[in-house]
This record gives structure tokens, C-alpha cells and sequence, in this order.
């Protein structure tokens, strides 16, 4: 075959083709089929093929394909902001659009400065971020982020931000722990704020669920009102990234609506669209934008920021997310899936930690369940398990080196939200096989 012209993403082996998908399937050139186990990145929530959503892609583009933010509005856009506003949990929220979840990311975190510079406090520049945690690729999210791995080559480019530690219960560095860890992350965050420097901080950036880089860490019960209760205390502004735990991934409408808190600004993209569209945004609250409104413009943008297709998309996403019930059935199946993985896996001496919420699942390999040890990051645990699956038909997700920045191994699900019962069990099934395959070989 002739060398291909793309620079791909995975260099060490030829990609299949996938020529088609629907529901929770993946078809390849050579007609081999997978279930999306992981929905990509955890990106697909209303599953592949969805008509509705091409069908509104389709419409507005045949309408206006392209207007640019600084001179038009679009019927699809403000469509959107409308039914999207009373889902948020954000007070009289503004919606600004974006192409994905960096770009949300680095939206929101120009927007607190702006928040800052409107009040006349121009020394918060800091934005407090978590050890092992992601908030995209670009150079100011990856400084904000604290995944070792990504940002290891850039290092030299890097090293604004402080971080504090991410809510992990299975490795809580907490000395109470179980107890109390939600006291113990608002005394470290507190800590960090003091050490930047009285007014210094802008704002405090976290997944409500750590995604990416510790798979489906879900923090305990007190964790996100303590951290969100220093934030106010000390002025600054609270982020809450989205782009994983969004729409209805975690089994409510946001992360943070598990526990009742309002951020400031909240970052979104995949789920919004499903994946149909590259899109996300910015939210922040009617404070934050009256604010940075009253002091001029927001000082951003991009080309295709306030995109009305990407929106069109996004409110077709959103009506079939509510239509059938698309949240709770999250919540539903990924208790299902959660109690079948562990049951599955209980007695597989590589598994240390199945855990999750709503149709956000990881789990944890290591090489001794006692002392936790991870296994050395040369045995390829990760690439074996998630190897072996795509053989049996499977595609997950993963993430490495989350112990110590080598070391550390981790298999993420999360499949379209339109996952059935016997989908489920499959995924189950296939899953647990391919660890077996890889625990009885280690
Ligand atoms: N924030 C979080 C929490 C994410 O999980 C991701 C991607 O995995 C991003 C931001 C970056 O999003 P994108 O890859 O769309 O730029």
C-alpha cells in the first residue's frame, strides 16, 4: 500500500479505516465491527448515526455555513444559548462558543483575569490548578493541567501555575483518609493561595470528576463544597472543567450538580455535540460577564468562536440528550456497568480499583493489590489490556504514568449513553477477557 500523506496520531501501527458507526458501533474498511466502549474519548454520549444531529448540521449550514462572531449572531446560536442556560449551574449564565475543550479552557481562564482587571485588581494573575489532572493541549491549559507525561517535552515552556493535590481516594495522600479528606484538599488549596501571595490568585481551576488523567476519580461527598467554599472566601474565581463530565456523562446534567455547586465559569466540549461537530464553550456567570462587560471588551477570539453550525449541532445533541432521557439512562447503565466490572474482576490480581460515576468508568491495574505498587511502565500493561480488547472487538480508553509521572496504569469506559442492557454485559465480558489476558501473562 502506498505510504500515507497523514501525519497520524499513533505512528507505531496502520490505523483500520472506520467507514461507518452507529449506536454504540464502529464499523472498519474491512468490515470488522467495535463497540465504542469509551465513546471515542469519551466524547460520544447520543451514539453514532444519529440522523437528528446530521440533519441540523445540514440545515444551518445550507442557511449560513459560516458569519463571522464580530459581525453576526445566528438564530442557531442564540437557539442554543437559550435552552442551554437553565441546565447550567451557573447563575445567569453567558455562553461563549468555542471550538473544543483547550479552546474552552484557555477561554476560561483569560476570562477570570479579564473578571479581575475589570475590578481593579490586576495582580491576580495565578491560577491555582491539580497535580494529575487535564485540561487540554494548548500551552497555557497544559501549564494549568498536571499531567507529567504531556507536558514533559514542553517543561521549558511551562511553570506559571501552582497545583494542589486532586481528589483520588484511592491513593488519598490525606492523613485522615477516609475521613475529613474534603477538609484536608480546602487546607492545601488555602495553603496555595496564601503561598502565591495575598490577591494574587485569579482562580482555581478542577475537574468535578478527575477524567483523563486518574480515570473516573470521584471525590468524596465533601470535597467540592469545601474547596468551593475558600475560592469564595478568598475571591477567587471558581472553574469548573467540563469537557469530560458534561452532558449527562456522569449521570446529571453537569459534575458539579452532584454536589450542588455553582462555579463561576464552567468549560465544555466533547459530549455537547456528541463528537458530530468540533465544538465547546466557555460559561461563566451573569456576575462575571456584567463585570467584564462594564470594563470593555473581552480581549479574545477566535475564527471560529460563536460557530452556528457547531451550535445547531449542539442544541440537536441536547434535545435528544432530554428527549429520551439520555442523563438518567447514564446513571442507570453505569451503575449496571460499574457492578458488572467488579464483579467480573474481584478475583483478577491486576485489578486494584474499579470505580466511577454515571457512564465515566475507570480502572486501576496494578502489579500488587496489597501495597498498590503500580507496575513498571516497560511491561506495557495499559497498551497490552487495550490491545487485547480491540482484538475481541472492544475500544477503550486509557491514560499512563499517573503515580509518579512514569508508573501508573488506567483503562477508561465510557460508552455512548444509548448503551443497551446486553451492550453493557458485552462490554463487560470483553473487558474483563482482556485483562484476564494480560494479568495471566504478567
Ligand atoms: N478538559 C478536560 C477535563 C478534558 O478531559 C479534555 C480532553 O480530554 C480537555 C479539557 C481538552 O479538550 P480538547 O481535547 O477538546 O481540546
Amino acid at each position: 500500500m502506498a505510504e500515507s500523506h497523514v501525519f497520524h496520531r499513533v505512528l507505531t501501527r496502520t490505523l483500520p479505516r472506520a467507514v461507518g458507526a452507529q449506536g454504540v458501533w464502529i464499523e472498519d474498511a474491512d468490515g470488522r465491527r467495535y463497540l465504542d466502549g469509551a465513546g471515542g474519548a469519551i466524547v460520544v454520549g447520543v451514539g453514532h448515526g444519529d440522523r437528528t444531529l446530521v440533519d441540523a448540521m445540514a440545515e444551518q449550514s445550507s442557511r449560513t455555513s459560516y458569519v463571522h462572531g464580530t459581525a453576526f449572531t445566528t438564530d442557531a446560536l442564540e437557539d442554543y444559548a437559550d435552552a442551554l442556560a437553565p441546565l447550567l449551574p451557573l447563575d445567569e449564565p453567558r455562553i461563549y462558543p468555542v471550538s473544543g475543550g483547550s479552546e474552552a479552557v484557555e477561554t476560561a481562564i483569560k476570562l477570570a483575569r479579564a473578571y479581575h482587571l475589570a475590578r481593579g485588581e490586576s495582580d491576580r494573575t495565578v491560577i491555582v490548578g491539580r497535580n494529575a489532572s487535564y485540561h487540554g493541549n494548548t500551552i497555557g491549559t497544559l501549564d494549568v493541567g498536571g499531567k507529567a507525561a504531556l507536558r514533559r517535552p514542553y517543561e521549558p515552556w511551562l511553570g506559571r501555575f501552582p497545583h494542589v493535590e486532586a481528589a483520588y481516594e484511592y491513593r488519598c495522600p490525606s492523613p485522615s483518609h477516609p475521613a475529613g479528606c474534603g477538609a484536608w484538599h480546602a487546607e492545601r488549596l488555602e495553603r496555595a493561595i496564601a503561598e502565591a501571595g495575598p490577591n494574587t490568585v485569579a482562580a482555581f481551576v478542577a475537574e468535578p470528576v478527575a477524567g483523563a488523567t486518574l480515570a473516573a476519580a470521584v471525590p468524596t461527598d465533601d470535597y467540592w463544597p469545601a474547596v468551593a467554599e475558600v475560592c469564595r472566601r478568598h475571591g477567587v474565581l471558581l472553574i469548573a472543567d467540563e469537557v469530560m463530565t458534561g452532558f449527562g456523562r456522569t449521570g446529571r446534567w453537569f459534575g458539579v450538580d452532584h454536589w450542588g455547586v455553582r462555579p463561576d465559569v464552567l468549560t465544555a466540549g466533547k459530549g455537547s455535540t456528541s463528537g458530530y461537530m468540533p465544538f465547546g464553550f466557555a460559561a461563566c456567570s451573569g456576575e462575571v460577564f456584567e463585570t467584564v462587560r462594564g470594563a470593555g471588551p473581552f480581549v479574545h477570539g477566535f475564527t471560529w468562536s460563536h460557530n452556528g453550525v457547531g451550535a445547531a449541532v449542539a442544541n440537536a445533541a441536547l434535545r435528544r440528550l432530554a428527549e429520551d432521557d439520555l442523563v438518567e439512562a447514564s446513571a442507570r447503565q453505569g451503575e449496571r456497568l460499574l457492578k458488572g466490572l467488579s464483579t467480573a474482576m474481584a478475583d483478577d490480581p491486576v485489578v486494584g480499583d474499579v470505580r466511577g460515576i454515571g457512564l465515566l468508568i475507570g480502572v486501576e491495574l496494578v502489579s500488587d493489590r496489597g501495597s498498590k505498587a503500580p507496575f513498571a511502565r516497560a511491561d506495557q500493561v495499559t497498551e497490552r489490556v487495550v490491545a487485547a480488547a480491540r482484538e475481541r472487538g472492544l475500544l477503550l480508553y486509557s491514560s499512563t504514568g499517573h503515580v509518579d509521572g512514569r508508573d501508573g496504569d488506567l483503562i477508561m469506559l465510557g460508552p455512548p449513553l444509548v448503551i443497551s442492557d446486553e451492550e453493557c454485559d458485552l462490554v463487560v465480558e470483553r473487558t474483563a477477557a482482556a485483562v484476564a489476558s494480560v494479568s495471566s501473562a504478567s
